[in-house]
């Protein structure tokens, strides 16, 4: 058991894939803390919050045994230990897919051919419950690693791994057949922290940033000149958050538009600006959007 110092602990990973993303998502939450990966805590300057870091596998029992109140962790693992933890929100990182992926060769084409099959998985859990769903007979190998050696080792004839992109798997030989599990890393609670008013408080406080820097991901402010004339012809090429704000600028005839776009349209939308009489374009980040 950790020594506790009566302030709230949020539990990310320590040093893997979360990690980053979980940093970047508290400091844009306008956390200030130092992150030392030798340093089991960091406490955040501004915010009554310690930053715990550990391995990604012990969090769901952390958050559970409210050794931390809160933790970023990925979809897959917090199933696979079935932790009684409250869900606050996915996080939008971390993504990737528990795939069952089956020797080139294999005669095996859909899930029903799986049956009599040994799968080799770090993920038992999930995938007893993925069989039993699918209704078929198969045997599960727990293995603890290197999963995708498993069929050539005759370990077992098929697996179930997480897969990003599918590179691993190919590299060995193997083919995608399902997808079990879509994943990506959400933020938990413990139980009795949800109940307890003082720390409900800050857990509120704490999301309202949440859900504002998620509202932010992937958006652009736009900040560009127009001729006054041209007012109508651009508002029907700016996709904006409910109506772009135009201001008059100290030139007559001429107007500052601003307004927010997804990134992955914002090039084509800069383009047809500029072509519907927009000048001065400028782009900025958004760091979060308040509703
Ligand atoms: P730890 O030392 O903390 O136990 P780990 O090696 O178990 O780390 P990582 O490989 O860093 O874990 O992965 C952490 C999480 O990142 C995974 O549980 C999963 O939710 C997510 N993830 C995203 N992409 C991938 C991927 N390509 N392979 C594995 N996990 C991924
Ligand atoms: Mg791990």
């Amino acid at each position: 058991m950790l020594a506790t110092n009566g302030r709230m602990k949020i539990a990310i990973q320590r040093n893997g894939r979360l990690t980053e993303d979980s940093v970047a998502l508290l400091r844009a939450c306008g956390l200030s803390f130092e992150f030392l990966k030798q340093s089991l805590y960091s406490p955040c300057r501004n915010f009554d919050l310690d930053v715990l870091a550990i391995r990604d596998d012990d969090i769901p029992e952390y958050v559970q045994d409210g050794v931390a109140d809160l933790g970023i962790i990925g979809e897959n693992i917090l199933q696979e230990r079935n932790a009684r933890v409250h869900t606050l929100a996915p996080l939008g990182f971390g993504g990737c897919k528990l795939m069952i992926s089956v020797p080139q060769r294999s005669s095996v084409r859909k899930v029903s051919d799986l049956k009599g099959k040994r799968i080799g998985t770090t993920y038992p859990v999930i995938l007893k419950s993925f069989l039993k769903v699918n209704k078929v007979k198969a045997e599960i190998i727990e293995l603890s690693g290197s999963v995708e050696l498993a069929p050539s080792l005759n370990v077992a004839d098929v697996i179930c791994d997480i897969v990003s992109t599918g590179t691993t798997a190919k590299m060995n030989g193997l083919r995608t057949l399902c997808t079990v599990l879509e994943s990506q890393a959400v933020l938990v609670a413990n139980p009795t922290a949800m109940r307890d008013k003082k720390k409900r408080t800050l857990i509120d406080r704490l999301m309202i940033r949440v859900r504002g820097s998620q509202e932010a991901r992937g958006k652009r402010y736009l900040m560009m000149n127009a001729p006054s004339d041209s007012v109508q012809k651009l508002k029907r090429v700016i996709p904006s958050l409910k109506s772009p704000t135009v201001v008059p600028l100290a030139q007559a005839g001429m107007v500052a538009i601003h307004t927010v776009v997804a990134e992955d349209v914002f090039w084509d939308v800069v383009e047809k600006l500029k072509q519907a009489g927009a000048s001065d374009i400028i782009v900025v980040p958004i760091e979060t959007i308040i509703r």
